[in-house]
């Protein structure tokens, strides 16, 4: 299966910001003036020795992935601000002729999690199927609720395509016709939220978000191993550093250090940590990147293998 990752930043969209570019730029102007660049050869090696925090922005989409099996069937986590980019790359495949067939899950509906839906270009297109899955009964009428003439334009069942509403029952596992096969687990956050598992030819991924797992929920994190236990990839929630998950306490979120102790409790392979506080600079994550692989250093060097989530960012297994 292939992962895509549209929309990685929590709670609230947080586009670059012009001050940040600047700094960005002055940054890298300084280190290409003692460089002594003259071929296009060593520019290459330049940017791409470049710190992350240069070479890369985390993006400031919020939540929406997808997961393409290997037969291509896709399926979509969620529909935040990442979901207009994730439909403007759909429309150039069946989904622009009326003939996808897209299995949308949600974790839960809070705004960064569902304002994308409206700017989904497929929904617009008739003869495309929208499947909506999640545990929640009444999903429907959250999704027309989103989009009331208060809120926007477009009525939810005015959009052309086909909707469907599937209600997962607890426990359930769905198996698809192209072998995938998802699970789902709740998760602690206010209102609720989901965890949904892919597994496919051995393989296992799961996406983990928005969840909150502190020093107190240690047993809670044991008890959960049968679900999250030995992953292939975990994206998961880690959105504060440790400093803020105290003072943010009941929120929701997970600070990074905890991320990592609750992928090694799980004995996860591939951590990648997202929805990252839209308070945070590129600078500001990806040096909390380095802290969390001190943090796992420290923690006694397990076999796991620690990543940032960015927009854009590809994963295979
Ligand atoms: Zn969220
Ligand atoms: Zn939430």
């Amino acid at each position: 299966m292939k992962i895509k990752l549209y929309g990685v930043r929590g709670s609230l969209a947080a586009p670059l910001t012009n001050q940040a570019y600047s700094e960005k730029i002055r940054e890298i102007v300084e280190r290409c003036i003692d460089s002594h660049i003259t071929s296009q050869d060593q520019l290459d090696d330049f940017i791409n020795k470049l710190p992350d925090h240069l070479k890369y922005t985390v993006g400031g989409d919020t939540t929406c992935i997808t997961v393409t099996s290997d037969a291509g069937h896709v399926y979509m986590v969620d529909c935040g601000t990442g979901g207009r980019v994730a439909g403007d790359e759909l429309i150039r495949t069946e989904f622009g002729k009326g003939k996808g067939v897209l299995d949308l899950f949600f974790t839960h509906t809070h705004w960064d999690h569902i304002a994308g839906l409206p700017f989904f270009k497929p929904v617009y297109v008739p003869g495309n199927l929208i499947n909506f899955r999640s545990p929640y009964e009444d999903l429907e009428a959250r999704m027309i609720y989103q989009q009331v003439k208060e809120f926007f334009p477009m009525p939810f069942h005015g959009t052309a395509s086909t909707k469907k509403f599937h209600h997962l029952q607890k426990d359930e596992v769905i198996e698809f016709e192209d072998g995938m096969k998802v699970s789902f687990h709740p998760l602690k956050h206010p209102g609720g939220s989901y965890a949904y598992k892919f597994e496919e030819k051995g393989k296992k991924f799961i996406f983990a978000t928005d969840a909150e797992f502190t020093g107190d929920d240690l047993d809670m994190i044991r008890n959960m191993s049968q679900f999250f236990g030995g992953v292939d990839v975990l994206v998961l929630d880690s959105q504060y550093t440790l400093d803020e998950s105290f003072a943010k306490f009941d929120w929701g979120h997970t600070s990074y250090t905890m991320a990592v102790n609750c992928a090694t409790i799980w004995g996860i392979k591939k951590l990648v940590m997202t929805h990252h506080e839209p308070a945070y600079n590129d600078r500001k994550v990806f040096d909390i990147l380095d802290e969390v692989i001190e943090h796992k250093r420290h923690l006694g060097g397990a076999p796991l293998e620690l990543i940032l989530a960015r927009e854009g960012m590809v994963l295979d297994l």
